[in-house]
This record gives C-alpha cells, structure tokens and sequence, in this order.
C-alpha cells in the first residue's frame, strides 16, 4: 500500500481518495491510530479492504418454518453443549434456542467442537435439517458466530471487517460508510464498459459501495467478483509487461550448440538423461539460440535431476566462450553443487571456482577478480556473495536454484545487474502449485521435468501413533541397521523443551543411545553445530562409520548418501508438507527399499489430512497442491515475508478460477497490444502505479 507523503496530500485539487482518515468526519486521531495498525491510512485504502466476512441472515428462518432436506439457516442461543461416547465414537450435541423453538446441533468424531459451543453464545446454523422425535437436527451444520456487534437492524446482509483492539464492528462500520461518502463518488473505472460487460462484470464504483454495503447476497457478490478481478487483472497484466519486456531484450548473446557440443557434454555424465531432462535441455538450447533473453523456471520433484539440466546449460555457454553462474541461497546447497559440478567435471579443462561468505577475504577478492577479467569459466555460489558488487567478463548463463525462497523483487534485481542480458534459469526445489506458479512465476516460461531416472523406488512412507506401532517401527528399524542400511531421525527443533516434551535433535541423540539405538553409532547434526564438525559427521556418515544421524532439518538439502534408507520423522505434524516430502527424497537414493516413518501423536484433522496425503502420494507436484489447500502460500513458499504476494485482497487458494480468468484476459490484452490503446490507459495506469517498481516496469512504453 502507499505510504508516500502524497498519500496524506489534502491540498485542494487533491483526490478525495487519498484524503487521509483522520479528517473524516468521525474518526479523530485516536482511532486513525487504531485503523492504522490495520495498515489504513487514507480513504481509498478502506474501500478497498473488504469485508473479512459477511452474514446473510435474509435466509434465517424460524425452526416452525423449516423444511426437510433444504439448505436453511437458524439463529439462536446455546442453551447447553454435551460430548458423550457412543458405539461410533464421540457425539457432541447441542441445543440451540432460536426463541419459538430449539433446534439441535450434531457432531460425530469431532471432540474439538464442544468447547466452541458455550451456552449463552450466539450463532447460526446452516445446513440441511432432519426431524427426529418432534426436534429439528441439524448435522455437522456450517457455523457462524454472532456478536452483539452484528448489526442486524436491516435484517439484511451483514459485513464484518477485520478489526484490532480497541476497534468493535460497528465502528469500523462507520468509517467504511464515512470513505464511501467522502470518496466513493470520485472511483475512477479503470475497464471500459465494453470489457467490463465482456467479463460480466459491473462498475467498479456500484462494486465498492455495493461490497460494504450490500441489500442483497447476490449484490455483495458480484461486487467482490469485482473488486477481486481488478485485483488480479492488474497483478497479471503487471506481470505479463513483465514478460514482454523481458522477450524484447534482444541483446543477450547466442549461444549455438553443435551435435559435437552436446555430445561432448553429453559424455561428462554417468548416465543417459531421462526423457523428462531431454525434453527440458531442448527447451532451453532453443532458448539460448534464440538471441532473447532466457528467462525459464524449472521446476522438478526432488531427485529428478534437475542439476544436470543445469550444468548442460551452462556448458553450453561455456563451450561458446561464456561465462556460467550457479547461484544457491546457502552455503551448504552451494557446496552440494559444486561437490557435483566438480566431479562431473574432472579431467575437463573448464575453470571453476566456488565462492562462499567462508572464504578468507583475499581468496574472495582473488576469484571475483578472475571472474571480471574471464580468467574463470563457471562459478558456484550463494546469492549474497556473488550479489556482492560481482561483475563478469562475459555471462552467458546464470542460474538460480531454489529460487521460491525469494520473490520477484529479488530476482529482478538479479536480472538488472549486468548490461547485457544473460540467460536466467531459475530451478525450484520442490514443485510449486500452479496458482502460485501464474503469480510469483509468471512472468517465466516453464518446464517441468515430470519423470525420475529409471530404477527408484517409491519410498514407503506410513504414520505412527501409539506406543504400539512406535515399538514396531523401531524394531523393524533396528533389523534394517543389523543389516547394514543406515538411518535418519529428523527433529523439529534443536532445542526440546522439558515442559511440553517436545523432540530436540539434542535430547533426542542423547535419549536413543539409551533406548532404541543403544549400542549403534549415532551421530548429531544440526544448524548450531559449527559447520567443520557438522561436515564431518555428515562426512562419517557418508562413509558408513555412523549407523544413523539425528538432525533437523538441514539435512533436507544437499545431502545425498545412498545407503540410507530409513527415516523417522518425529512430530511430523509439525512440518510442512513439501517439506516432509524433500525429506523423504534423502533416503529414495540408491538401490534398496526406502521407509519412511512419520511420527505423531496429534490427531487433529489437519495434521490427518496432511500426513494421509503423504501416506497416499509420492507425487510432488500433488503434494505441493495439497500442501497449499491446507497451508495458504507463505508457508508453502517457505518464508513467510517473501512469500506475501502484492494483492489486495484475493486469495490464491480461494480465488484459483479467477486468478486463471484474469490471468488468460492479461496474456490477451498484453499479447495483442490492446493494452497500449486509448480505451487501456487507465488500466495500463493503475497496473504501473501498484507494481512499475515491484516488478522494474518502466513508467512509459
Ligand atoms: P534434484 O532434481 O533433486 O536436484 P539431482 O540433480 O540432485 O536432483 O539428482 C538426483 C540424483 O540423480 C543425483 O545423484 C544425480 O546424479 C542422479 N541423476 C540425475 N539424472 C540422472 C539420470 N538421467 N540417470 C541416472 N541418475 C541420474
Ligand atoms: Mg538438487
């Protein structure tokens, strides 16, 4: 949102939007404050927030009104709230007073609801009630919450905002209606009447007051239909210029590939590419060929191979006196790759280096500078090194991985460094869901590698619960030790806390020595470590001195020791769920069965649902989906901050057709060039006033 100075503009002349809040009428400085830690500072910015939720209570009946079999709502009271065990597991039952008559409430397995429902609150109830014993029932029925500040002197539809301490509902209200007198009249529609009607969609200044205050449902969402296109439209049509601009880059260098290069290539490597890599290594030698500026994401489960991609493109560049990078946003991922890149390249003449935060000063400034005057051919690094006011003689490739741990704005930054374009390709460690993909992505072409190199394994994965299955899963483990195979026990956290028993790497190591590892070799890894000791044991693992590690999750990259083929994850429930399966990839490595066990004593439905996913799927691009259902995008996309989107108020999850709508309106306008006509300006305007900066559009052309 803006927060420039011109934001608290009230000179005349001024909009009425940007009219900062303290100066409704109603809303003096004291509450400004309050609307301000809700991120509101100026008229157009409540217009905008919508509603977190609305009530339609024009359905509510009166229990003497309601028919069998029909969706229908009630209002009341909780007059009493009972759980009791039956033959079929828990029943939570309650008796709602709707005033005439009560109505009852029904739960099966769900021991969680009771407490919810105490008498004296009040809610509604919608589903589809049944008669039984002269009582209306309604089972597991959709629940809304009532408070005294719901509104309901027009009976109609009630909004409900998201509010902060100190502000209640009904005021919140006003200062919504006092932005729409003060500002709604001056909403400029950005869509012509044409496209607005094309798209079924109505005025943008009847959606805004229409969506705060709406005398129908029918009104309120075709107003939200509105305000939520607008949103993602303008968020597309961003990044499609995006993309646009990146095609016309028409500097960046070709880089040819003969059938001597690729098979040259080609004979580095141990193996023959699957399918899925051929298909992705045409992709991108077309690309490099092209004379435009590769700008492609690859994405791939985990263990598909996607470094090999990587390394033929890179040599391509190479082989056509370029310079190559490889980018990984931590040491130990940068590590990884060059451990990998140098063997492949043994006996090669190609000059590499790799270039860490750990090497002495000197070393650093000794390689950056081989790297200016191209004394070097390929360099491995982290992001922040290279980053670092690094320039190259002549890039030809530079690639990215894991890059959904940054957002767009770091990745342009990237891209604008160097003068003349490079060929970027970016490579996600797990799959992205393919809503998230359009936004963060968007503005990338994609590959995806859907096939695994030919003799793995679906790893067997099953959840644990109860002391019974946790001393079977231990003994099955401890066959598997005696016979040679080797183990991970990954730990939520370093550190567990005595209190809640929850599992610390550290306590854990020292607890299994006693019990279920007495008499193995059992090593410790985790982040705190410092890195020599941590490499060495990874090290001794590696070489089958330690029978198994326990860690957290840092061995989630980067760690490949195919002998290991057992994983026990303890509270499971407490990780992501493309997080367990990267892990999970650690033990499907080499030869034999891998088994994965995911312990957990939580059984709430959403712990369920999740480690059931894994149990059923050993897909990623699935998982990742289900992931994101469950999850919402921050965490999906690791790091919560970099994983906001700049949106107003879509949701990718919930709003998944409409982001696909827009965003096949935004490839049409921008593609045909609509979008630079007459009857687009306004739109072209407002899409450069939320995002020229975010995504270094420029402001004309
Ligand atoms: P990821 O996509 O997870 O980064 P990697 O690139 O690390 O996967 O590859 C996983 C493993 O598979 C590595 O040990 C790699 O050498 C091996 N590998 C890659 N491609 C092939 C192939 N075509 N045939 C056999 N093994 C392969
Ligand atoms: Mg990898």
């Amino acid at each position: 949102m803006s927060q420039d100075l011109d934001a608290f503009d009230t000179s005349p002349g001024a909009s009425p939007l940007k009219t900062a809040l303290r100066f409704l009428s109603g809303v003096g400085a004291a509450r400004a404050a309050l609307l301000e830690k809700l991120d509101l500072r100026v008229v157009e910015e409540v217009l905008w927030r919508l509603p977190r939720d609305v009530l339609d209570l024009t359905r509510v009946k009166s229990p003497a009104d309601l028919v069998e079999g029909e969706l229908q709502t009630v209002r009341g009271v909780i007059a009493e709230t009972d759980a009791r065990e039956t033959r079929k597991g828990t029943l939570v039952a309650t008796l709602l007073d709707c005033g005439d008559d009560f109505v009852r409430g029904l739960w099966f397995n769900a021991p969680w609801m009771r407490p919810k429902l105490q008498p004296g609150t009040r809610w509604l109830f919608s589903g589809k009630p049944k008669k039984k014993d002269g009582r209306w029932e309604f089972s597991h029925p959709r629940l809304q919450m009532l408070s005294e500040d719901d509104d309901e002197s027009h009976g109609g539809v009630v909004t409900r905002y998201g509010l902060t301490e100190g502000l209640r509902q009904h005021e919140m209200k006003r200062v919504v209606h006092a932005a729409l007198e003060h500002g709604g009249d001056s909403i400029a529609d950005p869509l012509s009447e044409e496209f607005a009607k094309a798209n079924s969609l109505i005025s943008l200044k009847t959606a805004v007051r229409q969506v705060h205050e709406p005398r129908s449902m029918a009104e309120y969402e075709s107003a939200r239909r509105r305000l939520l296109f607008d949103d993602l439209l303008e968020f597309q049509v961003g990044v499609a210029l995006r993309r646009r601009l990146w095609g016309r880059r028409s500097n960046a260098p070709l880089l040819p590939v003969t059938a001597k290069i690729d098979s040259r290539i080609r004979r580095l490597f141990p193996f023959a590419l699957t399918a899925g890599q051929n298909a992705a290594v045409r992709e991108i030698v077309a690309d490099l060929q092209s004379g435009r500026a590769m700008h492609r994401l690859l994405q791939a489960d985990v263990g598909a191979g996607k470094t090999v991609v990587a390394i033929y493109a890179m040599l391509v560049a190479i082989a056509a006196q370029h310079q190559a990078v490889l980018m990984a946003p931590t040491e130990l991922l940068a590590l990884q790759h060059w451990r990998t890149i140098d063997g492949f390249l043994e006996g090669s003449r190609v000059r590499r280096a790799l270039l860490t935060g750990s090497l002495t000063e000197s070393k650093r400034r000794e390689i950056r500078d081989q790297m200016a005057n191209g004394e070097l051919d390929l360099v491995v690094g982290t992001q922040a090194v290279i980053q670092e006011g690094v320039s190259f003689a002549k890039l030809g490739v530079a690639v990215i991985d894991e890059q959904h741990k940054f957002g767009v704005a770091q990745r342009s930054k990237f891209a604008g460094q160097s003068s003349a374009a490079p060929h970027v390709l970016v490579m996600t460690a797990t799959p992205i869901p393919r809503s998230l993909c359009l936004t963060q992505f968007g503005d990338l072409d994609l590959t995806s590698v859907r096939d695994q190199p030919p003799g793995r394994q679906r790893i067997v994965t099953s959840r644990v619960t109860g002391a019974t299955s946790r001393r079977k899963a231990w003994e099955f483990i401890r066959l598997r030790l005696q016979q040679g195979r080797q183990l991970y026990v990954v730990c939520p956290v370093i550190d567990g806390e005595e209190s809640t028993g929850r599992a610390g790497a550290s306590q854990v190591f020292e607890q299994l020595q006693q019990t279920e590892l007495a008499g193995l070799r059992v090593g410790l890894v985790h982040g705190q470590l410092d890195r020599d000791q941590r490499d060495q044991t990874m090290e001794d693992f590696r070489n089958g001195e330690l029978d198994a590690i326990v860690a957290t999750t840092v061995i989630e990259v980067g760690v490949d020791v195919p002998n290991a083929t057992l994983m026990v994850v303890l509270e499971a429930e407490r990780f992501g769920l493309s997080q367990l399966h990267q892990l999970r990839g650690r033990i499907g490595r080499g030869v034999h069965q891998g088994y994965c066990f995911l312990f957990s004593e939580s059984n709430t439905p959403e712990a369920t649902a999740r480690l059931s996913a894994l149990e059923a799927s050993s897909d990623g691009f699935e998982i990742a989906e289900k992931d994101f259902e469950l999850r919402g995008p921050g965490d999906v996309l690791g790091t919560r901050q970099h994983g906001e989107l700049p949106l107003r108020s879509a949701d990718l999850i919930r709003d998944k057709d409409l982001l696909e709508e827009t965003r096949t309106a935004a490839m049409q306008l921008v593609e045909s060039g609509r979008i630079d006509t007459a009857e687009f300006a306004p739109l072209k305007l407002a899409v450069l006033d939320r995002f020229a900066e975010l995504m270094e559009l420029p402001r004309t052309g």
